[in-house]
């Protein structure tokens, strides 16, 4: 989804050589995971090693995006400032259709709607030149 990406103000994590095939993939559109080329296994956060089997060997590989809802929380009160204006909102945990879990956030859809197995898929917003942020609508 394409928004003006200097409007937007909320915190992004910092691009750094782990995390840049992540954040390549997000502006084309793409949800990418690493994948270990010893025993198959995928992950996310990026991690320097295979969760599974410690291989340093992995490639960057482009998945389905789609998955269901594992759970979530409900944000009624201000944590943090840059949210605020989105109260309430959803934090939800999204099992994707590879077996990785994902934080994200769900819209397209009222909070009270939201339950476990609903099947999701992953969309983007621009934040910036370099980075769009995932989130999830229901598929
Ligand atoms: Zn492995």
């Amino acid at each position: 989804m394409a928004t003006d990406v200097s409007a937007y103000t909320k915190p992004l994590p910092p691009i750094t050589k782990l995390n840049a095939p992540f954040w390549e993939g997000t502006k084309k559109g793409e949800l990418r995971l690493q994948t270990c080329n010893e025993c198959g296994h995928q992950w996310y956060p990026p991690s320097t090693h295979c969760p599974n089997c410690l291989s340093r060997d992995y490639a960057w590989k482009a998945v389905s995006g789609r998955g269901k809802v594992w759970s979530w929380v409900v944000f009624h009160q201000r944590y943090f400032k840059a949210f605020e204006d989105e109260l309430p909102y959803n934090v939800t945990l999204v099992e994707l259709d590879e077996g990785v879990m994902m934080m994200s956030t769900l819209r397209g859809i009222d909070d009270k709607d939201v339950h476990c197995d609903l099947q999701v898929k992953v969309e983007f917003e621009d934040a910036t030149d370099e980075q769009s942020v995932p989130y999830f609508v229901p598929a």
